[in-house]
């Protein structure tokens, strides 16, 4: 795929905005569409144009990526009136980076192909600063051509972007990273809980956890900010609660999934807007 490539970019939330910013970065003349226009403001000052439609923004340009919220903003986003399958012409790529069901993203392939399109499902693991430096890792589903035509791409977004097969086989995998990152976060707030239990201080935990074979960048974080009392979201537990939503329908039915699920669940009224780790606030209050 040539820098001149005109790339187009729906949604420009917290990662889509600074995704879409490094392909402008590198080059790309990037078209952007959002469903609320005050955010394509710092694309727009950055270089960007800005479409006044999913279908007029597919018009202009060859590869289109979607970062949005769930199924339902997909399913908008295609199928609306001024929606993507309304743009005229074959041959387009279409690169859902959302982190959806494997079940929508089956659809949107299917609807994609009657209008000549390639359809990849691409969820990433990594939050805003992996987005903004582009150290995400990208799990792929769908043709392998149409893989090996988004990989110079992929590069610009991501450390790692693997082809997992057919499509839906991207958030399959998102949905088994998640599902662990529920374990790790609950994980994490039980075993400070039951140390605070027996007077043991959470710096020691946190810094004994961090040197330990237990140590990882997720758990340094998160320890950080519990003794920073900080719960602000670099992850929203609202999005978390969603993401083990979509696996239990896939058929996660695992003990300790169980339980990590409806502990979520619980959690998100009081807290979805708070980071994942505010699990440990709902753990305490029980
Ligand atoms: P966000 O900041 O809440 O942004 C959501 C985007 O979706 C906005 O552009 C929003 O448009 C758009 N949207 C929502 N509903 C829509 C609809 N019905 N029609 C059209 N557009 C709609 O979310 P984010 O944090 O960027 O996350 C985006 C996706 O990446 C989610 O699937 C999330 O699970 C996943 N993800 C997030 C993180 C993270 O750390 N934040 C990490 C990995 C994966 P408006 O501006 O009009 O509301």
């Amino acid at each position: 795929m040539s820098a001149l490539t005109p790339i187009g970019w729906i949604g420009l939330g917290n990662m889509g905005t600074p995704m879409s910013q490094r392909l402008l970065n590198a080059g790309y003349p990037v078209a952007v569409y959002n469903r609320s226009p005050e955010k394509t403001v710092t694309l727009r000052e950055a270089g960007a144009t800005v479409a006044t439609s999913p279908a007029a923004l597919l018009a202009a340009v060859e590869v289109v990526f979607l970062m949005v919220s769930d199924d339902q903003a997909v399913r908008e986003l295609f199928t609306g009136p001024a929606g993507l399958l309304q743009a005229p012409g074959p041959g387009k790529l279409l690169i859902n980076m959302s982190t959806v069901s494997p079940g929508v993203s089956r659809e949107m392939a299917d609807l994609s192909r009657t209008q000549g399109h390639t359809y990849l499902d691409a969820p990433v693991s990594g939050s805003v600063k992996q987005a903004e430096t582009g150290q995400l890792v990208i799990m792929v589903g769908g043709e392998e051509s149409g893989f090996t035509q988004a990989q110079p791409l992929f590069a610009h977004l991501g450390k790692q972007a693997r082809h997992l097969g057919p499509t839906g086989n991207g958030n399959l995998a998102k949905l088994a990273m998640n599902t662990l990152l529920g374990f790790q976060a609950q994980g994490l707030a039980e075993a400070l809980l039951f140390a605070r239990q027996h007077q043991l201080k959470t710096e020691d935990l946190t810094a004994l956890i961090a040197d330990s074979a237990l140590g990882s960048v997720f758990l340094k974080l998160k320890g950080e900010a519990v003794l920073a009392d900080n719960y602000q979201a670099a992850f929203a537990l609202k999005l978390l609660a969603k993401d083990l939503r979509l696996a239990q329908a896939e058929g996660l039915t695992t003990p300790l999934a169980e339980t990590v699920v409806q502990t979520f669940q619980q959690a998100e009224p009081a807290l979805g807007e708070e980071d994942v780790i505010a699990i440990l606030k709902h753990l305490e209050r029980q």
